[in-house]
């Protein structure tokens, strides 16, 4: 299989860097930067048939990976998880034909196991050895994980509140684990700072170019697993947004390439009613979210105060037609119980958001009982036992 990777491009102000080179932001700019493709070569060499034929995990859509040596492909098989149809749930709570990807059943038990297999791998082909990243829970124990199958070194500085499960998770893989009293983003700048002095290769949410491409994974196999036929909505627990902005990309590059037609799920975001920067930036209709203060939320992978990918999750929703909202702490907690009494999943927080707000929408009159909507469960309940 071969890789159509061409350069990276800057999402807004549109400058190009070669993608050969180690890169983390827009030097002009500082904003994000997506890795581009010859979509036309993977037209040509790509027949999506042809994906029946190849392995159930991300990589199967390697012609739009950024990977270009498949030796360089550190796989603990994530990705192409199954779809539900969530029947007793639409039958509660009124809509027919509600749908969950359960993104549980991914290495490390959350979809952040996509976004750290292609970042990690990438790094690895690019000559990186140490890697940092400051993480509220889920991305850090995926990192350990894929540093730790690739020999790389994984240091990690996390909110000490953090769920148990992401704490040990890093420290048996191996990596140098820093507990913090503070936020996220306090996280982030002793990661930095240490980045800066002893050359670590600093991976957080949408701040090095990679983890997006196998997040984008989910929109190609929403769509390769619905028959090339997407869902009228998607909900999405959005903490650093890279999940809702690479289903986004995923769609613009499906549709380059032939794959799909133009239509488009509304795409909403989710958030916890104690830390909700992008719904009331997309409230007010401004481009980019203010940091949100004093950020609370059992959601560990949803207490984002700050996303450097504002504008392209504000984009992306209102593009879409789709919208933004909030839910609490309680309603997640409750609807984590109703999901696994009704339909056996034990699903996360996160998760169990989407549901909350997929009700909130019916009764609003949003969404339709007849419309096809797709939730994500981004992670297992079992990491979170001890914030229950
Ligand atoms: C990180 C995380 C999210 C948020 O994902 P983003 O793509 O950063 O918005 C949601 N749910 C869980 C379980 C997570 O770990
Ligand atoms: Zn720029």
């Amino acid at each position: 299989m071969k890789s159509y990777l061409t350069h990276l491009e800057c999402t807004y102000c549109h400058a190009t860097y070669p993608a050969d080179e180690v890169i983390r932001l827009c030097t002009e700019c500082s904003k994000v930067l997506y890795p581009r493709y010859d979509l036309a070569g993977a037209r040509d060499a790509l027949n999506p048939d042809e994906l029946k034929n190849r392995p159930a995990n991300m990589w199967r859509y390697f012609e739009v990976m950024p990977v270009l040596d498949e030796a360089n492909v550190i796989t603990l098989g994530e990705g192409f998880t199954p779809i539900f149809k969530a029947e007793r749930l639409g039958d509660k709570i009124g809509a027919s034909a509600v749908y969950i990807k359960d993104e549980g059943l991914n290495p490390t038990a959350s979809f952040k196991a996509r976004g750290l297999s292609a970042a990690v791998s990438k790094a690895k082909e690019l000559g990186i050895t140490k890697l940092t990243m400051p993480s509220a829970g889920n991305a850090a124990g995926a990192m350990a994980a894929y540093a730790a199958k690739g020999g790389m070194e994984a240091y990690v500085f996390m909110p000490k509140d953090a769920p148990e499960a992401n704490q040990i998770e890093v420290s048996i893989s191996g990596g140098d684990l820093t507990l913090i009293d503070g936020l996220i983003s306090d996280a982030g700048v002793l990661s930095r700072k240490r980045a800066a002095e002893e050359g670590l290769f600093d991976v957080s949410t949408l701040q090095e170019p990679y983890r997006v491409e196998g997040k984008k994974t989910m929109g190609y196999e929403i769509a390769e697993q619905s028959d090339w036929e997407l869902p009228d909505a998607i909900i999405y627990p959005t903490g650093g947004g890279t999940g809702i902005v690479g289903m986004w990309k995923a769609f613009a590059e499906m549709e380059e390439m032939g794959w799909i037609g133009p239509k488009r799920p509304k795409m909403y975001a989710v958030q916890a009613e104690g830390c909700a920067p992008i719904v009331r930036a997309f409230r007010e209709g401004a481009e980019f979210a203010e940091p949100w203060e004093n950020a609370q939320t059992m959601a560990a992978g949803i207490r984002v105060p700050g996303a450097i990918g504002d504008y392209l999750i504000l984009g992306a929703i209102r593009e879409s037609g789709g919208g933004a909202l909030t839910v609490t702490d309680d309603e997640m907690k409750y609807y984590m119980s109703l999901v696994a009494s009704l339909e056996g999943m034990f699903i996360c927080p996160e998760g169990a958001a989407t549901a909350v707000a997929l009700n909130k929408l019916l009764v609003a009159g949003d969404l339709s009982p007849d419309e096809n909507i797709l939730l994500l469960n981004t992670g297992s309940g079992l990491k979170y036992l001890d914030v229950m």
